[in-house]
């Protein structure tokens, strides 16, 4: 009774993101009541395990007291007040503070924003202002890759590489454009390449492209660690030594979106301290709170800070939540949880290799192309077991795993046909132990739905299997 009349309420007045609104509303959403740990729970009584940590965000786990305390505490002390106008608070300051200690060492400045989209928004405004600054003002072109995701507002999408996003949100953002992404199982496989030989073409396209475009022209390269969204797409090792090796022939700011990668997702505080970058500016969010609350920001370093403090005078640019005290004291708590509990090491040396060793099980999986993980990120790629290769796109055999877990109590997320994972921090390995098993479960249940539509060959099956 509750569940049909939110789920009325929600088709009747709520627009979700990144959803087909009448669809979702023909089918009705699940409702999400509690969770504890790694599991949520549903208005139907079910017991999901999330391995998606939310939105890749709730590192912690869901229920920690201590940040429900912070909260708290900091909604008594002061509950808003902004940092304009020559003011501040303790929780900015301390959380500031505290970031550029665990950011690499050249970067010691912190502007905050409430989401990563801000945060690249602020970013894309530093680097056009920099290089202003620097009496360059023709570097406004920014190199970001196809398939990525930098956020949802204007500025965000148009960085982002998603073609449907592009699709629907013209006119983008001028003088930004997309390199190839380091996508072997995508991209280069079919074309027949080996992962290192494929790595080092993508570094070497975004060489052409600088080249293309003028080094005069080019104000910066932003990427992922390992994009997100995209797929969980992990790229060969030869990428990012290229990358740096091309990056070092050229005078251009290096932009390391760190809002997924960051605060312990690759086993280290920043995608970029395990790949070795060292990034001029670096956008943050999600995993800064747990997801507890919005914020965001972004790590500003040396090069780019000095100028914008001793010759840009007044930057006009800000949020009213910009450092928002409730926000930034739930950041500081969980970032302080992190480094008492030694989740960063945790993940780089029991947890993640754990469940590096028990997803690669899975290749053995017919139906299963690729299994990848680094940290606790992780990918599935499904294939047609008759061929190795991909399904046809309209079987939606992604879609259908995705909501085969669900119903088997496992939140596994779909990108096409990839099968992503992204969970909490302070998984066991009893749960990963639980996670893989309900991912194979979910494999064999997806075949054998798949191979009854393959013999129904019944275009309407196919079709309800897409939405
Ligand atoms: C989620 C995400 C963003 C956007 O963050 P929001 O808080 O949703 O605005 C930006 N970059 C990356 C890599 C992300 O995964």
């Amino acid at each position: 009774m509750q569940t049909e009349t939110y789920r009325q309420l929600d088709r009747d007045h709520h627009l979700h993101p990144f959803t087909d609104f009448k669809a979702l509303g023909e089918e009705g959403s699940r409702i999400v009541t509690h969770a504890e740990g790694i599991y949520i729970h549903d208005s139907e009584g079910n017991r999901i395990l999330d391995a998606m940590a939310g939105l890749w965000c709730v590192n912690l786990g869901y229920g920690r007291q201590e940040l429900v305390e912070a909260a708290t505490a900091q909604l008594h002390e002061l509950p808003y007040y902004n940092n304009f106008f020559k003011s501040t608070h303790p929780p900015a300051v301390k959380l500031a503070e505290a970031l550029c200690r665990l950011a690499p060492a050249h970067m010691n400045r912190v502007f905050f924003t409430g989401s990563g989209s801000e945060a690249n928004d602020t970013m894309l405004r530093m680097v056009r202002r920099y290089w202003a600054l620097e009496g360059k003002p023709d570097k406004q072109w920014v190199i970001a890759r196809e398939n990525a995701y930098h956020g949802s507002t204007v500025a965000g999408m148009s960085l982002g590489g998603m073609a449907p996003m592009h699709a629907q949100g013209g006119p983008t953002v001028p003088r930004i454009t997309h390199v190839r992404q380091p996508y072997w199982f995508g991209e280069g496989r079919p074309a027949g390449q080996d992962p290192e030989t494929f790595g080092r073409d993508c570094a070497a396209a975004l060489e052409a492209k600088i080249q293309e475009l003028g080094e005069e022209n080019v104000a910066a390269f932003i990427a992922e660690p390992v994009q997100g969204a995209g797929g969980a797409i992990i790229p060969p090792e030869s990428y990012w030594p290229a990358v740096k090796e091309v990056l070092a022939r050229y005078d251009i700011l290096l932009v390391v979106d760190e809002v997924i990668c960051g605060f312990g997702r690759l086993g280290e505080w920043f995608g970029s301290v395990h790949y070795d970058l060292e990034p001029d500016l670096m956008p943050i969010a999600k995993g800064l709170s747990s997801g507890y609350l919005p914020i965001g920001g972004v790590l500003v370093g040396d090069r780019v800070a000095e100028t914008l403090i001793e010759r840009g005078g007044e930057f006009f640019h800000g949020f009213t939540y910009s450092g928002h005290p409730v926000c930034a004291a739930v950041a500081l708590q969980n970032l302080e949880l992190m480094q008492a509990e030694g989740i960063v090491e945790r993940v780089r040396d029991d947890v993640g290799p754990y469940l590096a060793e028990r997803w690669a099980t899975l290749a053995d999986h017919p139906m299963v192309g690729e299994a990848r993980s680094l940290g606790l990120i992780g990918a599935l790629e499904l294939v047609d077991p008759a061929t190795g290769e991909r399904f046809p796109k309209p079987l939606g055999a992604g879609t259908l795993c995705r909501d085969i877990c669900l119903d088997l109590g496992l939140v596994m997320r779909s990108v096409g046909d990839t099968m992503i994972i992204s969970p909490p921090l302070i998984i066991t390995r009893a749960e990963i132990d639980e996670l893989v098993s309900l991912a194979g479960e979910a494999l064999d249940e997806t075949a054998r739905r798949l191979a009854a539509r393959e013999q129904a060959d019944d275009p309407a099956i196919i079709e309800e299997s897409r939405s």
